[in-house]
């Protein structure tokens, strides 16, 4: 998200607003100093004097926004721009304020507040894409897809031929979960610049994502001929290179909401029953985080051996979950029945993707999954009670990388276990919605302490002291 600058004014060298913060959290010092020499013909003596108050007006609002006092500046500046409705500058200025005050609450994680300020910025320069670009991801940020769409296609209009416009509303749009109209344009930037590596490989992405595996190889493909030095393309190239052959001979069966494809060895009728257990959990989901997501969950069921063969996984995990579902089953005489805790378990995962967008840290995924899943409680304080009877907790930062690299079985079942503990606190301390905030404000980019600060007003650490106080 990109801060605008105010023109028409000089500014005294040091007095550059250094407190704003802009895009990358950068200060930029760099102020673009435009002396605008508005040169009008002698004549209505009235109506000069209002073009020199709209001009005392226009550097007072610059004065004043410099100060960091936004309210003041827009007074000045909206009252420049009343006097004298001609001038580009205070309307330019008028626009960079509201915009930068946008930038100012998207920091403060008070969107709403943001999006009526880009919108009004936006009324005063329709055509400035930094602006449209910062409504368009405040949008897409509250989930509010409907404005959002609209905004990302009047964005496509005003710039018909920049691809790279496009290409960061075809990103919008994935995370809007509307992949057939980022596949669209996609398809129309290819058309027109079929060697944009760029898009090739978000093509090649979006297309391995939704499960087509050839489409995503041509993308991918030639998006290294075009730089083969492209790290991402060649690391999707190796997954395709392994995941390919093996899925080729899949069957492929879909419901509603799901998509799956799953090995041979099991019966289309296995197949039909394990998607109703989808759907299920699907309601349940919603119920749960209040998500259902727009577009088919990708699943895929292997044998549980050659699941191993295509990831290195240890033998304990029950699936995985990478944008797909991937479900091993453990032999062949296992019924679909008997997969629901699996189900529910590594769909709540893609829930938490789709809110997060993956700032999410393993511990909150893995507790969320396991609550979904129906994991015992009990169980799991066993499993970290001392003799002594004092629960035996691992540090946060252990907690946040993944629980595959666990040293064995028994340390991983402490990780999930601990998990569970602290989010089944988390829930008991504030309830459901106090837990879809926080996971809304993961997904807006907060950091964890930042997000646990916004919706349970304590530190993590403070928070959780009462778990092992057992209040
Ligand atoms: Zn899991």
């Amino acid at each position: 998200m990109s801060k605008t600058h105010w023109s028409g004014q000089t500014f005294p060298r040091g007095t550059s607003p250094a407190s704003l913060p802009d895009s990358g959290g950068r200060q930029r010092r760099a102020w673009f100093l435009i002396l605008l020499l508005v040169v009008r013909p002698w004549g209505n003596l009235v109506w000069a004097g209002l073009e020199d108050e709209a001009r005392i007006q226009n550097r007072e609002g610059v004065r004043l926004a410099q100060q960091g006092d936004w309210q003041g500046a827009l007074l000045a500046l909206e009252a420049a721009c009343r006097l004298n409705p001609f001038d580009d500058t205070a309307l330019a200025n008028l626009a960079c304020t509201h915009n930068n005050i946008g930038v100012f609450l998207v920091k403060e994680h008070r969107h709403r507040e943001a999006i009526r300020h880009f919108r009004a910025a936006a009324a005063q320069k329709p055509e400035d894409i930094q602006i449209r670009l910062n409504l368009l991801a405040a949008l897409v940020a509250i989930r509010d897809l409907e404005a959002a769409d609209r905004e990302a296609r009047s964005l496509l209009v005003i710039r018909p031929d920049d691809p790279d416009l496009h290409l960061q509303v075809a990103s919008a749009m994935q995370k809007m979960e509307d992949d057939e109209a980022a596949a669209a344009v996609l398809e129309k930037v290819l058309e027109a610049h079929p060697r944009h590596g760029g898009a090739r490989l978000e093509m090649a992405r979006l297309q391995y994502r939704r499960g087509n595996l050839a489409e995503a190889r041509f993308q991918v493909t030639r998006a290294l001929e075009i730089d083969s030095r492209r790290t991402e393309a060649r690391d999707l190239l190796a997954r395709l290179d392994r995941e390919e052959p093996l899925e080729s001979t899949f069957d492929q069966e879909t419901s509603v909401h799901f998509a799956l494809t799953y090995q041979t060895v099991f019966s289309r009728e296995w197949a039909r029953d394990l998607l109703d257990l989808f759907e299920e959990a699907f309601e349940r989901g919603g119920e749960f985080l209040g998500v259902r997501p727009a577009q088919r969950v990708q699943v895929i069921v292997y044998a549980a051996r050659d699941l191993h063969k295509a990831r290195s996984l240890p033998e304990w995990a029950g699936g995985v979950y990478d944008g797909k579902i991937r479900l091993p089953v453990p032999t062949l005489t296992t019924t679909p029945d008997q997969m629901t805790a699996a189900i529910a378990h590594e769909y709540c995962h893609h829930l938490v993707f789709v809110l997060t967008h993956g700032n999410c840290p393993t511990w909150l995924n893995e507790g969320l999954a396991q609550i979904m899943e129906g994991v015992d409680l009990r169980r799991a304080e066993r499993i970290l009670t001392d003799e002594e009877g004092t629960l035996r907790l691992r540090s946060l930062d252990e907690l946040a990388g993944p629980f595959s690299a666990a040293r064995d079985r028994e340390a991983a079942e402490r990780l999930y276990a601990q998990s569970l503990l602290m989010v089944h606190f988390l829930l008991r301390e504030k309830g459901l919605p106090a837990m879809r905030d926080l996971l809304g404000h993961l997904g807006r980019q907060c950091t964890l302490e930042e997000a646990v600060r916004l919706v349970y007003e304590e530190p993590l650490v403070v928070l959780l002291e009462g778990l092992t106080a057992g209040t």
